[in-house]
């Protein structure tokens, strides 16, 4: 069985001090086979990440790594690009540099605000979520990334999820036809949230509706959450008859 964790972050991220190694190294004694690192790429002025992502700095580490480790783990490069619809230039300019796996993702909307500031300044989650699906409709329908990350995000912080199935109809249909990947995210599951993003009934929309693959990720920020309830999010796929992939060079890839 290969195990391959899609979502990780690295000191590339302003959120994380991991080193590329040190995954590695407990890659190697877990038996994880695949790694991507997929670092925050975030521009909006809000984000304590703004600006932050140095793509050169990454490569000159991560191709070091990729040779020294050639053979034992296979290292893949990715991003995690925040509201890639709203920064269309950059997400163009990155997209030079030789990644495997682009992630979209929404992080700051509604009043450029991050769900964990929307939720102490007393914001109803039915407003929040409200604003959520509308944003990330407008993400997928921009499209320019590989994948979908963290489908209910805001979940993760107000521990519910509201949607209609309707308007998650209408965003799966697009990452269908656009032949968008949706990831199995498990770092809600680390939050004690009690399913992973998105959880069993939307991944069996998401099949109802034509879709066929995932990827998993554990959106680990140090080494020590890497693959992190793995074991939960193959049930999940496989229970579902969705088939677990990797990206090369931007190309959806069975292992
Ligand atoms: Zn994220
Ligand atoms: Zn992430």
């Amino acid at each position: 069985m290969v195990i391959s964790d899609m979502h990780t972050h690295t000191r590339y991220s302003s959120d994380s001090k991991a080193l590329m190694e040190d995954y590695c190294k407990k890659a190697l004694v877990c038996g994880v086979n695949i790694i991507c690192f997929t670092d925050h790429a975030d521009y909006n002025e809000k984000d304590s990440g703004y600006m932050y992502y140095d793509a050169d700095a990454f490569f000159r580490e991560f191709n070091e790594i990729k040779e020294k480790y050639r053979g034992r783990i296979e290292l893949l490069s990715g991003i995690e690009f925040s509201e890639p619809h709203l920064y269309g230039e950059k997400l163009e300019q990155l997209s030079k540099f030789p990644y495997d796996f682009i992630l979209g993702s929404i992080h700051f909307f509604y009043n450029d605000m991050f769900p964990s500031e929307m939720l102490k300044n007393g914001l109803p989650a039915e407003l929040i979520f409200e604003h959520y699906w509308e944003e990330l409709l407008k993400m997928v329908d921009y499209g320019c990334f590989d994948c979908v990350a963290h489908l209910d995000f805001p979940k993760r912080y107000y521990n519910k999820l509201i949607y209609s199935e309707e308007k998650l109809s209408q965003i799966l249909d697009i990452i269908i036809k656009k032949e968008i990947c949706l990831e199995i995210n498990t770092s809600s599951l680390r939050k004690r949230i009690g399913s992973a993003m998105p959880d069993r009934d939307m991944l069996s929309l998401y099949k109802a509706l034509g879709g066929k693959y995932v990827t998993i990720g554990s959106d680990a920020h140090s080494a020590g959450e890497l693959a992190a309830d793995f074991a939960y999010a193959r049930e999940l796929a496989e229970s579902l008859k969705l088939d677990a992939v990797i990206f090369r060079q931007r190309s959806l890839t069975h292992f």
